[in-house]
């Protein structure tokens, strides 16, 4: 439900973006400092909690996270375990991830246990601009204008990753992972390629095989079976310690890619993706990368690096996102603004995530260069909201 709250002239704390990262960090803050409360606000075109988050899950029928049951929004790392005592079956093996709807119904809960929905300003924020001697002004889409002291970018910047030979994407049949929506389609009869080797392709194979297509599933790269995107000993010291005393940002930006390693499937996808082979649905076409592609009377035609062409209904690319920091039309004056360097597409901020210099904070993947590979994930976000809450409620932590 889009609230009618009215848009003050200033608020102390504007957050843009309402997905899981936004309402980790607003959870986390309002657990250690309540009466903060009247003085954040919380800007997303919804105007409703996990609207994209709730979107994406949905679209590809995902049945459980990926993530174990102990990444979620609420400070607590017990809280959802709690909330499933009475629906242990939607905590699914080998580490409790959690199901999508219980997932979702604990976050309802959270949302209105903690009446969130009332920090929701429904609009999209087009510009942040600074204001001297401190301060932001944030234009809206709306019109209306706001001043805030600080801000926190929690919008998922990520740019999809096309391959070489797409020009254009075409749209129903030549689509990005995201675009796709298999709650609507009716595939019946239908030859459908998948480019990428990650769970996404995974979940889009079974999806679509599940409506009557056959599928042809391609990757570059030999398919990796891993239960978590990131190997675990990135959530903790293993990892992050010697990835945390790394002074130079372009070895950070090493880790971090050897540490995500492209795409992966976990066991139980890969399982039911090879019964599919057994069965003739799927075909799994490994280091293999299409040369071209060419439409002709509603039929595609791929040429691969082996010569061969084949003719699909439809293609969809699983090939991911990544972050470009340069392009996030948001930050665009920032960094000039505050001189950030910016490395392979990451901005260096300051240990609290902000930019170095300004009350503006990042989270999300934009964030990797300090939090590490998964500072895009639920994980992530709950080290974000640390590091951020602390520089929210410690007045020694403020700039002025
Ligand atoms: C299919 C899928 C499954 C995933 N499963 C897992 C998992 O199991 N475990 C895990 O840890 N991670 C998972 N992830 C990764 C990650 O947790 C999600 O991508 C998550 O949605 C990221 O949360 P977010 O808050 O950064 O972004 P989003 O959920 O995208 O939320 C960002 C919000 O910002 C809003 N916004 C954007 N621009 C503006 C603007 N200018 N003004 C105002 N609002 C704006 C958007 O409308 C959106 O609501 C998954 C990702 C995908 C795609």
């Amino acid at each position: 439900m889009v609230n009618s709250r009215k848009l003050p002239e200033y608020i102390e704390t504007a957050i843009i973006g309402a997905g899981p990262h936004s309402l980790t960090l607003v959870n986390h803050l309002l657990h250690k400092k309540p009466k903060l409360r009247s003085r954040v606000m919380v800007f997303d075109p919804s105007g409703e909690w996990l609207t994209q988050w709730r979107h994406q899950l949905e679209a590809q029928e995902i049945i459980h996270l990926r993530s174990p049951a102990v990444h979620h929004p609420a400070p607590n790392p017990f809280a959802l375990r709690k909330f499933a005592e009475t629906r242990p079956s939607e905590l699914y093996p080998p580490y409790d991830l959690p199901g999508t709807k219980l997932f979702q119904d604990f976050c309802d809960h959270l949302i209105k246990t903690n009446g969130l929905e009332k920090l929701i300003f429904p609009a999209i924020v087009t510009k942040i601009k600074p204001l001297k001697p401190k301060n932001f002004q944030l234009q809206l889409s709306s019109g209306q204008e706001i001043c805030t002291r600080r801000v926190v970018v929690a919008t998922r910047a990520d740019e999809i990753n096309l391959p070489p030979w797409v020009k254009n994407l075409q749209p129903p049949t030549l689509v990005h992972s995201h675009q796709v929506d298999l709650r609507s389609l009716n595939l019946q009869g239908e030859n459908i390629l998948i480019i990428g080797g990650g769970l996404t392709s995974g979940h889009l194979a079974l999806g679509a095989i599940a409506k009557g297509a056959t599928v042809d599933l391609m990757s570059r790269k030999q398919l990796q079976e891993k239960l978590f995107d990131t190997d675990p000993g990135w959530l903790g010291p293993k990892y992050l310690k010697s990835f945390e005393a790394q002074p130079c940002w372009h070895e950070r930006y090493d880790m971090i890619q050897k540490a995500r390693n492209g795409g992966s499937l976990t066991p139980a996808v890969m399982l039911k993706l090879k019964r599919l082979t057994r069965e003739g649905k799927l075909n799994l076409q490994e280091n293999c990368q299409v040369t071209h592609a060419h439409h002709h009377q509603n039929q595609w035609y791929i040429k691969c690096e082996n010569g061969q062409t084949q003719q699909y209904d439809r293609i969809w690319l699983a090939t991911g996102s990544k972050f470009q920091a340069q392009n996030h039309h948001l930050l665009e004056d920032i960094w000039g603004q505050y001189n950030t360097p910016i490395i392979q597409g990451l901005p260096v901020l300051d240990k609290y995530l902000r930019v170095k210099g300004a009350e503006l904070f990042i989270m999300g993947g934009l964030a990797s260069l300090r939090l590490g590979p998964t500072a895009r994930n639920l994980s992530g976000a709950i080290k974000a909201s640390n590091l951020i809450t602390e520089a929210l409620v410690k007045p020694s932590l403020y700039l002025d």
